[in-house]
């Protein structure tokens, strides 16, 4: 089970990562494209270690 906290910054790294990922779909070949593509890859790094660290940190997610 995940408590609701999980949900919420899933939901925020989520939306995130598609605004992110559109804008890079959006401007694809430019450098603009670019630098979104790259933080769209960056927000799913720090959304995987930000659960990972919640999940041990907290009492209600195992
Ligand atoms: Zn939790």
């Amino acid at each position: 089970m995940k408590c609701r906290r999980f949900d919420t910054l899933r939901a925020e790294f989520e939306r995130e990562i598609a605004y992110f990922s559109g804008h890079s779909a959006r401007n694809r070949g430019t450098s603009a494209g670019k630098a979104s593509a790259t933080h769209a890859i960056d927000a799913r790094r720090n959304m995987a270690r930000a659960l990972s660290t919640h999940t041990e940190r907290c009492p209600e997610c195992c």
